[in-house]
């Protein structure tokens, strides 16, 4: 058996990372499946069903331990967990938590003196 296969496959694309697994029912065409999908499956001992949706707790793509992944039932639970995060910005804006940097055009968090 060769190992290069499972062991030498990896990229990064939309910002997460992929490891080579053809065959696997996740897989791309290339035959790469997203790294989180793996560690999820290790972490729950089976395979995913077709619904069921890996999340990056602390929104980190690139963070796949096994404490930042949640699994979701479906699609559906899960963008209502994105939704909820996002409602929790408008406050934080109202308390000018997160400001708006007018020069930069981008939100950053205000920083304690
Ligand atoms: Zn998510």
């Amino acid at each position: 058996m060769t190992s290069g296969v499972y062991n030498n496959g990896k990229r990064k694309s939309n910002g997460y990372i992929f490891i080579k697994y053809p065959g696997h029912l996740r897989a791309d065409v290339s035959g790469y499946v997203p790294k989180h999908t793996l560690a999820m499956e290790m972490k729950i001992g089976r395979f995913l069903t077709q619904h069921e949706v890996v999340h990056h707790i602390n929104m980190d793509k690139l963070d796949c331990r096994s404490i930042n992944l949640h699994l979701f039932k479906n699609p559906k639970t899960h963008m209502k967990a994105h939704g909820s995060i996002h409602k929790l910005i408008k406050p934080l804006i109202e308390r000018g938590i997160i400001q708006l940097d007018k020069e930069k055009e981008v939100y950053f968090i205000e920083k304690k003196e």
